[in-house]
């Protein structure tokens, strides 16, 4: 949702960029709509798009600056997406700078913040936009939401969610309540289902032994088509590679339509600190468990 204000400010940052650094954004047709320069940047991220706008005015030399610009600029699923047209060699490191800077910066208010998925979407955010995140997520809908957002509430010492977010940063148990309002309905899997899911098993067991310590499902709503949220719960750390690793194993064992989250056992001792805390909060409370495979015995 973009509000007017989001707007505005969207607006007076391109036109300063586009009056500062006017050879970055020129356009290569003649009419006003011909091959346009898509800029499509969230608020929090403004400040560390300038600094590149800066890098690339410094690093290019004028004789160079014919070939070059700016294509494409985007937040997608969290990421800093860019593109451009010209002198590559020169820009990557300045490109590289500002998408790891994106990578740990709040979209909404350019604080430091993580990249954290609520329903699927996936955009770096601060705690207290997480939070926010969270509340426009609620099941019960906006106005539930509203009222529990007012009133009082025993996990928090008898104070209400806006009183405590209004102290300071909102607290692990405040963000794991409202991860809990925002959980999808529990599948109710059949018994064909069941009977599929069951064949995950020993693609994973195979993958990490004895660590895989349980498989569930959630977000699984059959009635829109196969998928589904697949959550391995998994023994140790997890290293960044392994959930890559592990999708591919099941896509190749015909499971490539259920979306794999890996979490551990500290992810569910502590939802609001773990990686991913949707999944985590997801495996507690919005999911069911997927049997172990029991090859059928012979009579
Ligand atoms: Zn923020």
């Amino acid at each position: 949702m973009v509000t007017h204000d989001e707007e505005h400010k969207h607006r007076a940052f391109l036109a300063a960029a586009q009056l500062k650094h006017a050879w970055q954004f020129q356009r290569r047709g003649q009419r006003p709509d011909d091959d346009p320069v898509e800029i499509d940047i969230p608020v929090g991220w403004h400040a560390l798009l300038n600094q590149l706008f800066a890098d690339v005015q410094q690093r290019v030399p004028e004789a160079e600056r014919g070939g070059f610009r700016w294509r494409r600029m985007r937040a997608l699923q969290g990421a800093l997406e860019i593109r451009f047209d010209g002198v590559r060699e020169r820009m990557t490191a300045a490109i590289a700078r500002a998408r790891d800077a994106a990578a740990v910066t709040c979209e909404t208010c350019g604080h430091s913040g993580l990249r954290r998925q609520v329903a699927g979407t996936h955009r770096v955010s601060c705690d207290a936009h997480f939070l926010d995140r969270l509340i426009q997520s609620d099941v019960a809908g906006e106005q539930a939401a509203r009222r529990w957002w007012a009133t009082p509430h025993p996990g928090l010492g008898e104070r209400s969610p806006a009183e405590v977010a209004q102290a300071g940063p909102p607290p692990d148990v405040l963000l794991d309540l409202a991860l809990r309002r925002a959980m999808p309905a529990t599948p109710r899997p059949n018994g064909a289902h069941r009977q599929r899911l069951q064949g995950v098993w020993p693609v994973l067991r195979d993958h990490f032994g004895e660590r895989l310590r349980s498989l569930r499902l959630a977000e699984f709503e059959p009635g829109s088509g196969p998928g589904g949220t697949l959550l391995a719960q998994i023994a140790g750390e997890i290293d960044p590679t392994a959930q890559a690793g592990a999708a591919t194993r099941l896509a190749r064992a015909g499971f490539s339509d259920l979306r794999l989250r890996l979490v551990t056992d500290g992810d569910l001792q502590a939802p609001a600190r773990a990686n991913d805390p949707w999944s985590a909060m997801l495996a507690l409370e919005a999911s069911v468990t997927i049997p172990r495979y029991q090859p059928a015995v012979p009579r």
